[in-house]
């Protein structure tokens, strides 16, 4: 019997093994003498799937663009046919499912391709699964390796289409070639020109969401990002860079570098260069290599020498030639290395995973948060994307580090939003929310704040008790009734989610007011910017009170229908405060000189969020256009002395004066800087002034830390508002910014100051330097310039950064809406 079912067993395998092939094989060609489409790598995943009893493969989602998002799960054959008791004991361990377990199978995650014109690890992806399950079975005997060929989809057949269409046969090494310079935006971001590799935290982009689902049911030990950097760089493996964040263990610490000395084998070996700690450090939250890190993995980033600029073959500055065929090698070496020593480390791996999710050492126990009902169902749903649990407080007060003023302080907790760190989570908790995260050194790759209460504008406690809580939310459900014998309908302006009920009104030719007056109507009050939806402007819709109802049902906001039209103040509907809203034509640049970055932003904003039509120009059409088609134009971060030409500022100006509105946003607000007309100027410090003068004595050495000084990494600013204005409706008086750099500019004028920095700068959290510190005293942050009959907006914080700085995003929508809105047409 046994001897029977070894023959057949012996028999399987060899009908089995003898269908597999390579991916040289499968796909006609060498690994790494041709980018292979992203359906192609799907179908050679599918083809090992169906081929060896090693790898299961399955679909976790869609791209914008409805590529399959997949991963294969690779182990041994016992291992695959228990994997559902693997994945659960894993869960068991740390405390995210009940029921007790010590597993000692190890879970490694290897990530290809965020950064879709790095595209030689979705090559290796292949070469990797088909090693793993041909030549090292024995590591699989312990160890799950789950392997996402393509993170992004989209962005990777962007560089590979296009690298295909212009590519020289045989391939050309020379710089210059076509094929080494891709055009804007690249392949690097997802369709909305999202950096998928700062998304982890925020998860703003579809990709991302997907992910997290299957991340949350696996949880694994080890994950690594790869990644590829200029062409000139040798490979770069962990060790990481400082500075790491405070919540990484010693054992995170150590394994980096056990996990670093296997490769360094490896590499020497052959000859290969790498470095390792510099560079790319483990601070903001949102890579590939600190999320895993904050859940409990030994997350990593590898980097490959390439980037978009590589090509299938290149000549270096150091004069040799990069061919794809190397980059794969040295990804696929680094794979296999780190699934080798993590087997080598399985129970160990398991052990120390558990302590990370033990938090009682946390200072903080929890996080208490206040405010708009709308920003608060925002972040819970945030929470929900990275299960992260949470409750609300039956009352009293608590006290504890108050956010908004920056002290300790107290707050009445009663329905307050608690997050607690003694879950497992509970260090992912304190990444988030802390205050402001401990930074063992100030040269960092990205942001250094982000604190999540700033980002959703609440006001927050955290406590260094335990606040407890129940899971029930609040409920404010808005459902409201037609009232035909009503003057008109009153809605309040507080949230991005009020922002998407004007919206959709606006689409639906639904003629929409605004108030510029604090108003009460039958008794009841509404602040500056509330909506007043009048039956009188409304005589054309046969059905205007149950469309409006419907509507405001359908974005769950309250309407109060008010029997007159007479207001309790000096203030009644037909007052001159009380303005149409005009259904904005709105055009947005895009193109050479824009960041992709933030056009994607702004994309993505108004359709996913928004939901309200942009038409997006290219700046080399730009000059052709008819601008009196539009009514706003926003400029994303950018670059626009070569756009704005001398004749194209002119008609610019025109198109302003005649009523036109121009927004810019972060850096596109320098265009505009000391030009005639637009009332901006920079805002120097003398001391800065002097420093230029004097000349650079600072020693070579010194260079890079010297320049910390004028750095302002991402940091959390306090901003004083001018809540009468319309730009500010919504807003209390005082908002907290997030700055990404040391521009500053002096108040306007003439213009209006609307939110400012009044005296010294007070950052709340993140780094910034001395100089550039001193340099934002007194300065415009966002502001309103007239221009004849129109204006210019100056948003000089990027209110959309990212997309995941929630509590901006309603000054971009008063700016389009509301701001200067005597010109408008019809
Ligand atoms: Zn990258």
């Amino acid at each position: 019997m046994t001897r029977l079912l070894t023959l057949l067993l012996l028999f399987f395998s060899i009908t089995i093994s003898a269908q597999l092939q390579s991916p040289s094989e499968f796909l006609g060609y060498e690994i790494g003498t041709q980018f292979s489409r992203h359906a192609d790598v799907v179908r050679y995943f599918e083809h090992v799937a169906a081929n060896s009893n090693m790898v299961t493969y399955q679909t976790y989602g869609k791209t914008n663009e409805r590529r399959p998002l997949t991963y294969a799960v690779v182990s041994s054959m016992q291992n695959l046919a228990n994997i559902e008791t693997i994945r659960t004991d894993n869960l068991k361990n740390i405390g995210m499912l009940s029921g007790n377990a010590s597993p000692t199978t190890t879970i490694v995650w290897l990530s290809y391709n965020v950064h879709g014109n790095e595209a030689s690890s979705t090559e290796a992806a292949m070469q990797t699964l088909y090693t793993l399950i041909t030549e090292k079975k024995d590591w699989l005997q312990n160890t799950v390796v789950i392997i996402d060929p393509c993170v992004n989809p989209d962005g990777r057949d962007r560089y590979a289409n296009w690298y295909n269409q212009v590519k020289a046969t045989p391939y050309n090494t020379a710089q210059d070639a076509t094929e080494h310079n891709e055009p804007w935006p690249g392949g690097r971001p997802n369709h909305y020109l999202f950096d998928l590799n700062r998304d982890w935290a925020w998860a703003t982009q579809v990709e991302s969401r997907q992910r997290l689902k299957i991340y949350n049911q696996w949880m694994p030990h080890v994950h690594v990002d790869f990644h590829e950097q200029g062409i000139n760089e040798p490979y770069y493996f962990a060790p990481a860079a400082e500075p790491y964040h405070e919540v990484i263990s010693p054992w995170q610490r150590d394994f980096q570098t056990q996990i670093g000395k296997n490769h360094a084998r490896y590499f020497d070996k052959e000859g290969w260069l790498f470095f390792t700690r510099e560079r790319f450090d483990l601070l903001y939250p949102s890579y590939g290599d600190t999320y895993p890190t904050f859940m409990g993995a030994i997350g990593m980033t590898y980097e490959q020498a390439g980037h978009g600029m590589a090509g299938l073959g290149i000549e270096t500055d150091e004069g040799y030639v990069l061919t794809l065929v190397d980059r794969v090698a040295h990804h696929t070496t680094t794979g296999l290395s780190t699934v080798e020593i993590a087997s080598q480390n399985a129970a160990k791996l398991n052990t120390e995973f558990k302590k990370f999710f033990n938090n009682s050492d946390l200072l903080y126990k929890s996080y208490v948060l206040k405010g708009n009902p709308d920003k608060i169902k925002s972040l819970t749903d945030l929470l929900d994307k990275h299960e992260i649990q949470y409750g609300f407080a039956s009352g009293g007060t608590v006290s504890g580090f108050n956010y908004s003023k920056n002290e300790k302080g107290n707050m009445d907790a009663n329905g307050a939003l608690v997050v607690s760190t003694n879950q497992p989570k509970g260090k992912m908790v304190k990444v988030l929310f802390e205050p402001d995260a401990k930074l063992s050194d100030p040269l960092t790759y990205d942001i250094t704040a982000w604190s999540i209460p700033h980002a959703y504008g609440l006001e927050t406690i955290a406590s260094t008790t335990l606040v407890s809580s129940t899971g029930n939310a609040p409920t404010a459900s808005a459902l409201n009734s037609p009232a035909p014998g009503s003057a008109g309908y009153i809605a309040k302006w507080n949230s991005l989610q009020d922002a998407g009920f004007l919206a959709e009104l606006l689409q639906e030719g639904i003629r929409v007011r605004f108030t510029e007056k604090d108003v009460s109507f039958a008794g009841n009050k509404f602040d500056k910017g509330s909506l007043i939806i009048t039956r009188s402007d409304n005589r054309m819709h046969q059905d205007f009170d149950t469309k409006v109802t419907q509507i405001a049902n359908a974005h769950q906001r309250a309407l109060f229908a008010s029997p007159t039209s007479f207001g309790d103040t000096n203030t009644d509907f037909g007052s001159p405060d009380v303005k149409l809203v005009n259904k904005q034509r709105i055009a947005v640049l895009k193109g050479n000189g824009t960041s992709s970055l933030s056009y994607g932003t702004l994309w993505h904003f108004f359709e996913q969020q928004l939901k309200y039509p942009i038409t997006s120009i290219d700046t080399e059409d730009f000059p052709r256009i008819d601008l009196r088609k539009y009514d706003v134009i926003i400029l994303p971060e950018g670059w626009y002395g070569r756009v704005f030409n001398e004749s194209v500022m002119d008609d610019l100006k025109d198109w302003i004066r005649d009523g036109g509105k121009l927004i810019a946003m972060g850096r596109a607000v320098s265009t505009f800087e000391g030009k005639d007309g637009f009332d901006l100027k920079n805002n120097a410090s003398e001391e800065e002034k002097e420093e230029t003068e004097k000349g650079n004595l600072i020693p070579y050495d010194q260079r890079e830390r010297e320049s910390v000084k004028d750095f302002i990494t991402g940091s959390i600013y306090r901003v004083t508002v001018d809540g009468s204005h319309p730009l500010a409706y919504g807003y209390g008086d005082t908002y907290f910014s997030l700055k990404q750099g040391n521009e500053s500019y002096q108040f306007l004028e003439s213009g209006y100051n609307v939110g400012y920095i009044k005296g010294d700068a007070v950052s709340v959290s993140g780094f910034s330097g001395a100089d550039a510190k001193a340099g934002l005293k007194n300065s415009l942050v966002f502001g309103e310039a007239r221009m004849g009959r129109g204006s210019i907006i100056y948003l000089v914080d990027d209110v959309l950064f990212r997309s995941f700085w929630e509590n901006g995003k309603l000054f971009l929508v008063n700016a389009v809406f509301f701001v200067n809105n005597n010109a408008f047409t019809l």
